[in-house]
């Protein structure tokens, strides 16, 4: 008898590991029950569509259903919501618009992903208030930038300041959230013309990147012409009628967002205050949460319930710095996880492997990234005593034409100069994401920033100085800890 392998979660870490666990066992049965009715998408490119880069949603899409079905013979059902899950009986039931099915497994991975936090804020339920986490949210959120230009065509956005090129501004929206959905949604709205105000209820954008990165990104917000409002915690979204125990039509579209300080006019508010584990069918089945919330696991991504597997957004992973179990919902992580459990149900046992914490972003004109520990009181609670040097150097040698400033921030630990982590910042194009690589293999091989100094990193005019940045900024934090 084959084995029965079923997933549920259609996107990057279900169809990861379907497709792994098929190739490498093609006499297993791969069932994956989908909810919605895209898979395999990529929802990290959802910003660009709504920018107008990207033309159609299904460009998003890596590998459509009827591939899956007809060249990967994987029995992918589509519309189809698991809500039920029996450990004991080893089954799952999913229900569509033709009923109920009862599907048996061996072995079961929970892919269920994340969904948008919607924050309890007054009137977040008005007409005119959008997240942006599936591709429904992001064809929505088109939908609306066409409705608002008039169903003028999508203009390619050039590489200029906000509404360079339109003669009239639309708008104005608010962005409520000041990490990387509400800073790429701020690029793709202002590239539309829309005159953006974006609110952060912190004292800076970008929390998980170092001040000098937050700061350096801020400025350019602000040279966009995006107002940036720090520690401005929105408490209300105000429109006409009244929200208390109405519907959206009943309370009115969305007006004005209000602060503590402030009260600014809008037409529109994009909410991004991050996200959260789909945990529930998890929970009900007896699978065990995390000290994060997200669904814990072990090495191979295997939960408490045997033969129950979680990867990607809705489960943890544990930190390559600090070992502890971290949540970190990325797309990589997804993947990895996913494909190291379709490999170990095809009889390959895998690890699904640590994560840094490594994140990029683009905001208009600039790139950042980060890796690692960088927050003091992080580091001070995993055991190590963290020093801090942030350097700016050149993107490319002096005499070379163009090139920039690449603000690398680099966190070690006193006694052993172990690195723990970095935050790197630069025009976009000048390398800022690309040189963060050195940094995560620093983190990964566990060095010091003494050997960090010492890597031998590429070297030409166009990249970057004989002394690449990366390095630069090891050898003043080396020079500090000798
Ligand atoms: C706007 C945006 C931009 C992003 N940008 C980046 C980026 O630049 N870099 C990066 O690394 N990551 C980015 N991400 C995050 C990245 O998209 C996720 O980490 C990745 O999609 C996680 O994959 P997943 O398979 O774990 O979960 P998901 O992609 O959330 O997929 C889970 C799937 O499970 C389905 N499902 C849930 N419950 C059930 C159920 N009970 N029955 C059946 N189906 C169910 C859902 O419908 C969904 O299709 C971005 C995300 C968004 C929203």
């Amino acid at each position: 008898m084959t084995d029965t392998f079923v997933v549920v979660g259609g996107d990057a870490a279900g169809m990861s590991a379907a497709s792994k666990a098929k190739r490498d066992d093609p006499d297993l049965e791969v069932v994956v029950f989908e909810k919605g009715e895209w898979v395999s998408y990529g929802a990290c490119g959802l910003p660009y569509y709504v920018k107008g880069e990207i033309q159609s949603l299904e460009a998003l899409v890596s590998v459509t259903p009827e591939e899956f079905r007809e060249e990967r013979d994987i029995d992918l059902r589509t519309g189809h919501e698991v809500v039920a899950i029996d450990p004991d009986e080893r089954t799952v039931t999913a229900e569509s618009e033709s009923g109920s099915v009862v599907q048996s497994y061996d072995h079961l991975l929970l892919a269920t992903g994340a969904e948008a936090v919607v924050p309890p804020i007054d009137g977040i339920d008005r007409e005119g208030v959008y997240t942006l986490g599936s591709m429904s949210d992001g064809k929505e959120l088109r939908e609306y930038v066409a409705r608002a230009r008039d169903g003028e065509s999508f203009q390619q956005p050039d590489r200029g300041p906000a509404c360079q090129y339109l003669e009239d501004c639309t708008g104005p929206v608010g962005i409520v959230g000041g990490g990387y959905i509400g800073l790429e949604m701020a690029e793709a709205l202002a590239a539309n013309g829309f005159e953006v105000h974006l609110f952060q209820r912190g004292d800076r954008v970008l929390t998980g990147f170092s001040e000098a990165t937050s700061e350096a990104v801020a400025d350019h917000l602000r040279e966009q012409d995006v107002t940036v409002y720090l520690e401005s915690e929105v408490a209300a979204l105000e429109g006409g009628g009244a929200v208390q125990g109405g519907d959206a039509d009943e309370a009115g579209a969305v007006e004005t967002v209000v602060t503590a300080d402030e009260r600014v006019d809008v037409e529109m508010v994009l909410v991004g205050t991050g996200v959260r584990p789909r945990t529930d069918l998890a929970e009900a089945a007896g699978v065990e949460l995390g000290p994060t919330g997200a669904v814990a696991t072990d090495d191979y991504c295997e939960t408490n319930v045997p033969d129950v597997y979680a990867a990607g957004d809705c489960a943890e992973a544990t930190h390559t710095v600090t070992g502890d179990p971290v949540y970190v919902p990325l797309a990589l992580t997804a993947n990895r996880h996913g494909r190291a459990v379709g490999q170990t149900v095809a009889g390959q046992p895998t690890e699904g492997g640590d994560v840094a914490g490594t994140a990029a972003v683009k905001a208009f004109e600039v790139e950042a990234a980060r890796t690692g520990i960088l927050d003091h009181d992080d580091a001070l609670e995993a055991g190590f005593e963290p020093v801090t040097e942030t350097v700016d150097a050149k993107s490319r040698a002096g005499y070379y034409p163009e090139g920039g400033t690449v603000t690398v921030t680099l966190t070690a630990d006193r006694d052993s100069g172990r690195v723990l982590g970095a935050s790197l910042v630069s025009e976009y194009g000048e390398g800022a994401v690309h040189r963060s690589h050195a940094v995560v293999g620093a983190l990964e091989a566990e060095a010091t920033v003494f050997e960090l100094e010492n890597y031998d990193l590429a070297y030409a005019p166009p990249f970057n100085t004989t002394w690449d940045p990366v390095l630069v900024a090891a050898k003043v934090l080396a020079g500090k800890l000798r």
